[in-house]
């Protein structure tokens, strides 16, 4: 079993949140050109709650702007052709902790959809092999439970944890190289990457 992170390991917001705030007129434009040029704003005049208060609407109604990383559709397809099981494991609220409530869960949810996860022409990952859990302890009791073998995920801590599920080969997904891969856990910086590293050994 291949478990797989959700939010920005699935999901790009690169554009999303300079975009979105812009829209809300929540920073300048010159602030606008990342999600760190824009929380960093937000910090840099106190307004932190906005900046939590963005972050649910982004995980929430404007989910709609994100997309997916190149390459997603392709592995997920490529597993159900090669048999090889996989499955979504997210931690991510179900509800904003500021701002309107809106169901994240629910969000990230039709994301999926909208993008032909479910579809059976397309990438046919059944509606039952998608977790989302409130906490980072349900996600890791999650990938124990589910005996996953492999686990690709954007947060090196998370993959670092020492309740982390021993025995799982963990590949951190790191797009933009910021990071340096914990001891033990692969790297990749692209789905490409995800797909050579998983052909090289036994997944
Ligand atoms: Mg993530």
């Amino acid at each position: 079993m291949i478990g797989v992170d959700f939010d920005n390991t699935i999901v790009r917001y690169d554009d999303v949140f300079g975009r979105v705030a812009l829209d809300l007129d929540l920073v300048p434009p010159h602030a606008a050109t990342s999600k760190t040029s824009v929380r960093d704003h937000l910090r840099s005049i106190g307004q932190e709650d906005r900046w939590t208060e963005l972050q649910g609407i982004i995980y929430g109604p404007r989910m709609s702007d994100a997309e997916m990383f190149p390459g997603v559709a392709e592995f997920f397809a490529r597993c159900r052709a090669a048999d090889t099981p996989a499955a979504i494991v997210s931690h991510r609220t179900r509800f904003p902790y500021l701002g309107e409530q809106h169901d994240l869960h629910a969000a990230a949810r039709n994301f999926l959809s909208r993008h032909g996860f479910h579809d059976d022409a397309g990438i046919g990952l059944p509606v039952d092999c998608v977790f989302f859990e409130e906490t980072k302890d349900g996600k890791l009791a999650r990938i124990a439970a589910l005996g996953c073998t492999t686990f690709i995920d954007d947060l090196p801590e998370l993959l670092a944890d020492p309740r982390f599920p021993s025995g799982v080969r963990r590949i951190l997904f790191d797009p933009s190289q910021l990071h340096e891969p914990p001891l033990d856990v692969e790297v990749a910086a692209s789905w490409a990457d995800v797909e050579r590293l998983l052909a090289k050994a036994g997944s």
